[in-house]
Protein backbone atom coordinates (compact mmCIF):
# COMPACT_ATOMS: atom_id res chain seq x y z
CA UNK A 1 0.00 0.00 0.00
CA UNK A 2 2.82 2.73 1.01
CA UNK A 3 4.20 2.19 -2.55
CA UNK A 4 0.83 2.86 -3.87
CA UNK A 5 1.11 5.63 -1.66
CA UNK A 6 4.01 6.74 -3.07
CA UNK A 7 3.57 6.26 -6.41
CA UNK A 8 0.12 8.25 -6.65
CA UNK A 9 1.84 11.02 -4.85
CA UNK A 10 4.78 11.48 -7.44
CA UNK A 11 2.25 11.67 -10.02
CA UNK A 12 -0.22 14.39 -8.04
CA UNK A 13 3.47 16.35 -7.86
CA UNK A 14 4.06 16.21 -12.01
CA UNK A 15 0.88 17.51 -13.22
CA UNK A 16 -0.50 21.14 -12.31
CA UNK A 17 -3.39 20.51 -13.26
CA UNK A 18 -5.59 17.96 -11.47
CA UNK A 19 -9.61 17.09 -11.33
CA UNK A 20 -11.10 15.23 -8.86
CA UNK A 21 -14.15 12.83 -9.05
CA UNK A 22 -16.26 10.42 -7.58
CA UNK A 23 -19.57 8.90 -7.66
CA UNK A 24 -23.11 9.97 -8.75
CA UNK A 25 -25.18 10.14 -6.42
CA UNK A 26 -22.95 10.79 -3.74
CA UNK A 27 -23.02 10.23 -0.69
CA UNK A 28 -20.63 11.54 2.40
CA UNK A 29 -17.76 9.45 1.86
CA UNK A 30 -17.73 10.19 -1.58
CA UNK A 31 -17.84 14.20 -1.15
CA UNK A 32 -16.24 13.97 1.95
CA UNK A 33 -13.23 11.93 0.09
CA UNK A 34 -13.49 14.14 -3.01
CA UNK A 35 -13.28 17.12 -0.57
CA UNK A 36 -10.52 16.33 1.71
CA UNK A 37 -8.06 15.47 -1.27
CA UNK A 38 -9.08 18.45 -3.13
CA UNK A 39 -7.93 20.53 -0.29
CA UNK A 40 -5.05 18.54 1.09
CA UNK A 41 -3.65 19.26 -2.54
CA UNK A 42 -4.46 22.35 -2.77
CA UNK A 43 -2.59 22.95 1.28
CA UNK A 44 0.67 20.82 0.00
CA UNK A 45 0.86 23.00 -3.56
CA UNK A 46 -0.71 26.04 -3.79
CA UNK A 47 -0.01 26.84 -7.19
CA UNK A 48 -1.80 24.23 -8.55
CA UNK A 49 -5.36 24.13 -10.53
CA UNK A 50 -7.28 21.46 -8.51
CA UNK A 51 -10.90 21.21 -9.21
CA UNK A 52 -13.32 18.92 -7.76
CA UNK A 53 -16.23 18.04 -10.14
CA UNK A 54 -19.80 16.32 -10.49
CA UNK A 55 -23.59 17.21 -9.09
CA UNK A 56 -23.50 18.57 -5.60
CA UNK A 57 -25.60 17.12 -2.56
CA UNK A 58 -27.54 19.85 -1.01
CA UNK A 59 -28.58 17.62 1.92
CA UNK A 60 -24.42 17.59 2.74
CA UNK A 61 -23.19 21.02 1.39
CA UNK A 62 -22.13 21.31 4.94
CA UNK A 63 -18.90 19.52 3.23
CA UNK A 64 -17.69 21.88 1.25
CA UNK A 65 -18.46 23.82 -2.41
CA UNK A 66 -17.28 21.49 -5.26
CA UNK A 67 -16.20 23.47 -8.32
CA UNK A 68 -16.66 24.49 -11.94
CA UNK A 69 -14.18 24.02 -14.66
CA UNK A 70 -13.83 27.48 -17.02
CA UNK A 71 -12.21 26.06 -19.73
CA UNK A 72 -10.91 22.56 -20.66
CA UNK A 73 -7.56 22.65 -19.71
CA UNK A 74 -4.52 20.61 -21.42
CA UNK A 75 -2.15 17.92 -19.98
CA UNK A 76 -4.72 17.37 -16.56
CA UNK A 77 -4.56 14.68 -14.20
CA UNK A 78 -7.83 12.67 -13.00
CA UNK A 79 -8.06 11.23 -9.51
CA UNK A 80 -11.43 8.99 -9.20
CA UNK A 81 -12.63 8.50 -6.37
CA UNK A 82 -15.11 5.84 -4.55
CA UNK A 83 -16.21 4.47 -7.79
CA UNK A 84 -15.36 1.04 -9.00
CA UNK A 85 -17.18 1.60 -12.79
CA UNK A 86 -16.75 3.99 -15.67
CA UNK A 87 -20.68 4.27 -15.94
CA UNK A 88 -20.65 5.58 -11.83
CA UNK A 89 -18.40 8.33 -12.72
CA UNK A 90 -20.14 11.52 -11.96
CA UNK A 91 -18.92 14.56 -14.77
CA UNK A 92 -16.05 14.01 -16.14
CA UNK A 93 -15.25 11.89 -19.29
CA UNK A 94 -11.98 9.59 -19.19
CA UNK A 95 -10.79 10.59 -22.51
CA UNK A 96 -9.91 14.34 -21.50
CA UNK A 97 -7.26 13.22 -19.32
CA UNK A 98 -3.49 12.51 -19.60
CA UNK A 99 -3.30 10.67 -16.47
CA UNK A 100 -5.55 8.81 -14.35
CA UNK A 101 -5.62 7.36 -10.49
CA UNK A 102 -8.25 5.10 -8.67
CA UNK A 103 -9.12 5.13 -5.23
CA UNK A 104 -11.49 2.87 -4.33
CA UNK A 105 -12.90 0.67 -1.23
CA UNK A 106 -15.22 -0.93 -3.61
CA UNK A 107 -15.22 -4.66 -4.77
CA UNK A 108 -13.20 -4.69 -8.45
CA UNK A 109 -15.82 -4.01 -11.00
CA UNK A 110 -13.25 -2.83 -14.42
CA UNK A 111 -10.01 -1.53 -15.06
CA UNK A 112 -9.88 2.16 -16.24
CA UNK A 113 -6.80 4.25 -14.93
CA UNK A 114 -3.18 3.96 -14.68
CA UNK A 115 -3.10 3.47 -10.99
CA UNK A 116 -5.76 1.60 -9.48
CA UNK A 117 -5.47 1.57 -5.78
CA UNK A 118 -8.46 -1.28 -4.54
CA UNK A 119 -8.81 -1.85 -0.60
CA UNK A 120 -11.98 -3.62 -0.78
CA UNK A 121 -11.84 -4.86 2.79
CA UNK A 122 -11.24 -0.77 3.91
CA UNK A 123 -14.58 1.16 5.80
CA UNK A 124 -15.00 3.71 3.34
CA UNK A 125 -12.42 5.48 0.51
CA UNK A 126 -11.65 8.26 3.40
CA UNK A 127 -10.21 5.71 5.40
CA UNK A 128 -7.98 4.89 2.47
CA UNK A 129 -7.04 8.46 2.23
CA UNK A 130 -6.65 8.67 5.98
CA UNK A 131 -3.88 5.76 5.55
CA UNK A 132 -2.46 7.45 2.93
CA UNK A 133 -1.71 10.69 4.55
CA UNK A 134 -0.83 9.26 7.44
CA UNK A 135 1.73 7.65 5.92
CA UNK A 136 2.99 9.78 3.76
CA UNK A 137 3.51 12.53 6.71
CA UNK A 138 1.27 15.07 5.33
CA UNK A 139 0.30 17.75 7.97
CA UNK A 140 -3.54 17.38 8.46
CA UNK A 141 -5.85 20.56 8.79
CA UNK A 142 -8.96 20.89 10.68
CA UNK A 143 -11.01 20.79 7.49
CA UNK A 144 -9.56 17.74 6.14
CA UNK A 145 -9.69 16.15 8.98
CA UNK A 146 -13.63 16.62 9.48
CA UNK A 147 -14.26 15.74 5.85
CA UNK A 148 -12.11 12.57 6.25
CA UNK A 149 -13.73 11.55 9.66
CA UNK A 150 -17.64 12.38 8.68
CA UNK A 151 -16.78 10.40 5.46
CA UNK A 152 -15.38 7.14 7.29
CA UNK A 153 -18.57 7.43 10.63
CA UNK A 154 -21.15 8.25 7.48
CA UNK A 155 -19.80 5.03 5.53
CA UNK A 156 -19.26 2.59 8.23
CA UNK A 157 -23.08 3.77 10.01
CA UNK A 158 -20.91 4.76 13.21
CA UNK A 159 -18.88 1.42 12.76
CA UNK A 160 -21.91 -0.84 12.83
CA UNK A 161 -20.71 -2.37 9.53
CA UNK A 162 -18.81 -5.43 9.41
CA UNK A 163 -16.09 -3.89 7.03
CA UNK A 164 -14.97 -1.85 10.51
CA UNK A 165 -11.46 -2.86 11.11
CA UNK A 166 -9.29 -2.66 14.29
CA UNK A 167 -7.27 -0.42 11.23
CA UNK A 168 -10.09 1.57 11.30
CA UNK A 169 -10.40 2.36 14.05
CA UNK A 170 -6.47 2.78 14.65
CA UNK A 171 -6.63 5.63 12.14
CA UNK A 172 -9.59 7.29 13.18
CA UNK A 173 -7.67 7.20 16.44
CA UNK A 174 -4.64 8.62 15.39
CA UNK A 175 -6.58 11.16 13.31
CA UNK A 176 -8.11 12.44 16.32
CA UNK A 177 -4.91 12.91 17.85
CA UNK A 178 -2.92 14.36 15.58
CA UNK A 179 -5.49 17.08 14.59
CA UNK A 180 -7.32 17.35 18.18
CA UNK A 181 -10.66 17.11 15.99
CA UNK A 182 -13.70 18.17 17.94
CA UNK A 183 -15.50 15.05 15.90
CA UNK A 184 -18.64 15.50 18.19
CA UNK A 185 -19.92 18.91 16.97
CA UNK A 186 -19.73 16.85 13.07
CA UNK A 187 -22.87 15.16 13.51
CA UNK A 188 -25.52 17.24 14.08
CA UNK A 189 -24.66 18.56 10.17
CA UNK A 190 -24.79 14.79 9.19
CA UNK A 191 -27.64 13.95 10.94
CA UNK A 192 -30.08 16.77 11.35
CA UNK A 193 -33.13 15.70 9.31
CA UNK A 194 -36.35 17.64 8.42
CA UNK A 195 -39.55 16.21 10.53
CA UNK A 196 -40.82 15.45 6.78
CA UNK A 197 -38.48 12.55 6.32
CA UNK A 198 -39.23 11.60 10.05
CA UNK A 199 -43.17 11.37 9.31
CA UNK A 200 -42.27 9.57 6.08
CA UNK A 201 -40.06 6.85 7.99
CA UNK A 202 -43.03 6.33 9.99
CA UNK A 203 -45.38 5.93 6.44
CA UNK A 204 -42.09 3.52 5.46
CA UNK A 205 -41.86 1.49 8.66
CA UNK A 206 -45.95 0.76 9.37
CA UNK A 207 -46.22 -0.31 5.02
CA UNK A 208 -43.22 -2.48 4.92
CA UNK A 209 -44.04 -5.89 3.17
CA UNK A 210 -41.66 -8.59 4.82
CA UNK A 211 -42.11 -12.03 2.91
CA UNK A 212 -41.80 -15.51 4.54
CA UNK A 213 -38.45 -15.79 3.80
CA UNK A 214 -37.31 -12.56 5.38
CA UNK A 215 -37.23 -10.42 2.84
CA UNK A 216 -38.62 -6.94 3.34
CA UNK A 217 -39.97 -4.66 1.03
CA UNK A 218 -41.08 -1.39 0.18
CA UNK A 219 -42.33 0.22 -3.16
CA UNK A 220 -42.41 4.27 -3.27
CA UNK A 221 -43.48 6.29 -6.08
CA UNK A 222 -43.55 10.36 -6.56
CA UNK A 223 -47.07 10.64 -5.79
CA UNK A 224 -46.24 8.96 -2.04
CA UNK A 225 -42.98 11.59 -1.70
CA UNK A 226 -44.87 14.68 -2.75
CA UNK A 227 -47.30 13.67 -0.12
CA UNK A 228 -44.70 13.47 2.39
CA UNK A 229 -42.54 16.24 0.67
CA UNK A 230 -39.55 14.66 0.46
CA UNK A 231 -37.36 13.64 -2.45
CA UNK A 232 -36.12 10.72 -4.21
CA UNK A 233 -32.99 10.26 -2.26
CA UNK A 234 -35.06 10.10 1.25
CA UNK A 235 -35.40 6.50 1.33
CA UNK A 236 -31.97 5.89 0.73
CA UNK A 237 -30.94 7.50 4.12
CA UNK A 238 -32.99 5.35 6.44
CA UNK A 239 -32.56 2.02 4.51
CA UNK A 240 -29.66 1.14 6.60
CA UNK A 241 -31.79 1.72 10.30
CA UNK A 242 -33.56 -1.32 9.41
CA UNK A 243 -30.04 -3.78 10.35
CA UNK A 244 -31.28 -5.06 13.63
CA UNK A 245 -34.62 -6.22 12.91
CA UNK A 246 -35.66 -9.76 13.98
CA UNK A 247 -36.55 -11.74 10.88
CA UNK A 248 -35.25 -9.27 8.35
CA UNK A 249 -32.63 -10.85 5.84
CA UNK A 250 -32.65 -8.93 3.03
CA UNK A 251 -34.18 -5.41 2.91
CA UNK A 252 -34.88 -3.36 -0.17
CA UNK A 253 -36.46 0.43 -0.93
CA UNK A 254 -37.92 1.03 -4.06
CA UNK A 255 -37.87 4.50 -4.75
CA UNK A 256 -39.27 6.62 -8.13
CA UNK A 257 -37.29 9.23 -9.66
CA UNK A 258 -39.00 10.98 -12.15
CA UNK A 259 -36.54 13.86 -13.01
CA UNK A 260 -34.49 10.80 -14.12
CA UNK A 261 -37.13 8.33 -15.44
CA UNK A 262 -35.82 5.52 -13.12
CA UNK A 263 -36.84 3.51 -10.13
CA UNK A 264 -34.20 3.49 -7.22
CA UNK A 265 -32.99 0.00 -5.06
CA UNK A 266 -31.20 0.81 -2.16
CA UNK A 267 -30.76 -2.92 -1.19
CA UNK A 268 -29.18 -4.36 2.41
CA UNK A 269 -28.38 -7.51 3.69
CA UNK A 270 -27.78 -9.41 6.99
CA UNK A 271 -26.11 -12.60 5.49
CA UNK A 272 -26.43 -13.32 2.12
CA UNK A 273 -24.63 -11.59 -0.12
CA UNK A 274 -26.21 -9.01 -3.23
CA UNK A 275 -24.13 -6.93 -4.75
CA UNK A 276 -23.82 -9.79 -7.78
CA UNK A 277 -27.56 -9.96 -8.02
CA UNK A 278 -27.55 -6.44 -7.86
CA UNK A 279 -25.44 -6.42 -10.78
CA UNK A 280 -27.59 -8.43 -12.74
CA UNK A 281 -30.14 -5.56 -12.29
CA UNK A 282 -27.33 -2.97 -14.13
CA UNK A 283 -26.72 -1.80 -10.17
CA UNK A 284 -23.72 -2.91 -7.80
CA UNK A 285 -21.96 -2.23 -4.56
CA UNK A 286 -21.30 -4.04 -1.82
CA UNK A 287 -21.65 -7.52 -0.38
CA UNK A 288 -24.38 -6.63 2.10
CA UNK A 289 -24.75 -2.89 0.78
CA UNK A 290 -25.99 -2.42 -2.71
CA UNK A 291 -28.15 -0.51 -5.08
CA UNK A 292 -29.58 -0.49 -8.73
CA UNK A 293 -31.34 1.69 -11.09
CA UNK A 294 -34.42 -0.01 -12.58
CA UNK A 295 -36.35 0.86 -15.14
CA UNK A 296 -39.92 -0.42 -14.75
CA UNK A 297 -41.64 -2.08 -11.68
CA UNK A 298 -42.03 -5.19 -13.27
CA UNK A 299 -38.23 -5.08 -12.66
CA UNK A 300 -38.83 -4.50 -8.94
CA UNK A 301 -40.79 -7.88 -8.96
CA UNK A 302 -38.14 -9.74 -10.71
CA UNK A 303 -35.40 -8.41 -7.75
CA UNK A 304 -37.93 -9.14 -5.30
CA UNK A 305 -38.43 -13.03 -6.68
CA UNK A 306 -34.43 -13.01 -6.48
CA UNK A 307 -33.65 -11.78 -3.85
CA UNK A 308 -35.95 -14.09 -2.19
CA UNK A 309 -34.61 -16.83 -3.48
CA UNK A 310 -31.20 -15.57 -2.44
CA UNK A 311 -32.76 -15.22 1.09
CA UNK A 312 -34.56 -18.68 1.06
CA UNK A 313 -31.10 -20.30 -0.14
CA UNK A 314 -29.23 -18.73 2.58
CA UNK A 315 -31.70 -19.44 5.52
CA UNK A 316 -31.79 -23.07 4.81
CA UNK A 317 -28.14 -23.45 4.82
CA UNK A 318 -27.55 -21.27 7.94
P1 LIG B 1 -26.94 3.07 -1.58
O1 LIG B 1 -28.06 2.12 -1.34
O2 LIG B 1 -27.24 4.10 -2.60
O3 LIG B 1 -26.45 3.63 -0.25
O4 LIG B 1 -25.72 2.25 -2.17
C1 LIG B 1 -25.12 1.15 -1.52
C2 LIG B 1 -23.87 0.74 -2.26
O5 LIG B 1 -24.20 0.32 -3.58
C3 LIG B 1 -22.86 1.87 -2.44
O6 LIG B 1 -21.57 1.29 -2.32
C4 LIG B 1 -23.05 2.35 -3.85
O7 LIG B 1 -21.87 2.84 -4.40
C5 LIG B 1 -23.54 1.09 -4.55
N1 LIG B 1 -24.53 1.43 -5.59
C6 LIG B 1 -25.70 2.10 -5.40
N2 LIG B 1 -26.38 2.22 -6.56
C7 LIG B 1 -25.64 1.62 -7.50
C8 LIG B 1 -25.79 1.43 -8.92
N3 LIG B 1 -26.85 1.87 -9.59
N4 LIG B 1 -24.80 0.77 -9.57
C9 LIG B 1 -23.72 0.30 -8.92
N5 LIG B 1 -23.52 0.45 -7.58
C10 LIG B 1 -24.45 1.11 -6.88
Amino acid sequence: MKSLFKQIFRQIKKYDNIVIARHIGPDPDALGSQLALRDMIRELFDKKNVYALGNPASRFRHLGMLDKLEDNMSNTMLIVLDTPDIKRIDGVDLKDYDYIVKIDHHPFVEAYADIELIDDTASSTCQILLDMFLTLKFPISQSVAEKLYTGIVSDTDRFLHDYTSVNTFRLVTKLIEVTKLDFTKLYKPLYTRPIEEIKFQGYIYQNLTLTENGVAYIKIDEDLLKEYGVDSASPGNMINELKFVKDIVIWVFFSEDIKSNLIRANIRSNGPIINELAARFGGGGHKYASGARLTSWQQTDSLINELDKLSMEYKSNN
